[in-house]
């Protein structure tokens, strides 16, 4: 079942340079669907437009069988889209906690308000519970190991709503250990429903994770394919 289509994307930057050209992506809900391609190819910029911080020239983007417009990304994330960055936007001398409910609405943690942080705590560790993450959220973030922080990332983003999650070359910045382990996470999101768009462009990882890949090459989509069948050996 489709929960996304990027239909026929076009996006020209200011300076004139046409960074997608008529991009198909379609993703499934519950695959772990990995978008790939050199740099410069094209990965960000898409998913920039679906999470609202650069407007398509051309193309549809329809989420759940509806079209939706997405003019920024406050409205991505109501839409159910959530991203986490190479670089992360945390505050580093706040704690996880204080980080996941920063910038909510007071309403979401009934009449105690965000500032009120064992209310926070409660929430945070709720959060990770919930979602199979390890973490000590009294901890600040500055603390915190590469892979810590990403986590960080994740969940704020699956607090907010994410249905569907857009990871940018998550693995580039975690060792190996913590690789393995992100990938344990993100399998486990699958199995409790959510979607995710993995960016990458290293092969073997998609082989270990993803279900079906989408290669962009030159701002164009060279196709979209089932993983298995693609890297078969025979
Ligand atoms: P990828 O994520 O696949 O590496 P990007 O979407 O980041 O590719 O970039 C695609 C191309 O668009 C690159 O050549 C990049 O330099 C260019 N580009 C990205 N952002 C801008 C911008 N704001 N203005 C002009 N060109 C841009
Ligand atoms: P990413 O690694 O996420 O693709 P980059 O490091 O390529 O991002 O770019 C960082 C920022 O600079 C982005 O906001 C991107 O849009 C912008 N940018 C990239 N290439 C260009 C360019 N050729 N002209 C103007 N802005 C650009």
């Amino acid at each position: 079942e489709e929960i996304l289509l990027m239909d026929n994307i076009t996006k020209v930057y200011a300076n004139g340079f046409v960074a997608n050209k008529d991009v198909t992506l379609s993703v499934n809900k519950g695959e772990i669907h990995a978008l790939c391609g050199e740099n410069g190819a094209g990965k960000s910029t898409l998913m920039k437009v679906l999470f609202g911080s650069e407007t398509p020239e051309e193309g549809r983007i329809v989420i759940k069988g509806e079209e939706v417009k997405i003019n920024n990304p406050l409205e991505a994330i109501a839409l159910g889209v959530g991203m986490v960055w190479q670089h992360f936007m945390l505050c580093p001398s706040l704690t996880i906690a204080e980080n996941l409910i920063l910038g909510m609405e007071p309403k979401k943690f009934g009449k105690f308000g965000p500032l009120n942080m064992a209310q926070a705590n409660k929430v945070a560790q709720e959060a990770c519970e919930k979602y199979g993450f390890k973490l000590d959220v009294t901890r600040k973030v500055e603390e915190l190991a590469v892979g810590n922080k990403q986590k960080v990332e994740i969940l704020k983003a699956l607090i907010r709503g994410a249905e569907i999650l857009i990871l940018d070359e998550p693995t580039a910045v975690l060792t190996p250990q913590e690789t393995a382990e992100l990938f344990v996470q993100l399998r486990h999101l699958k199995e409790l429903g959510h979607t995710i768009i993995f960016i990458s462009h290293h092969l073997d990882e998609v082989k270990e994770l993803c279900d079906r890949l989408t290669v962009l090459r030159l701002g164009k989509s060279v196709g979209t394919a089932i993983v298995a069948d693609v890297t078969q050996q025979d």
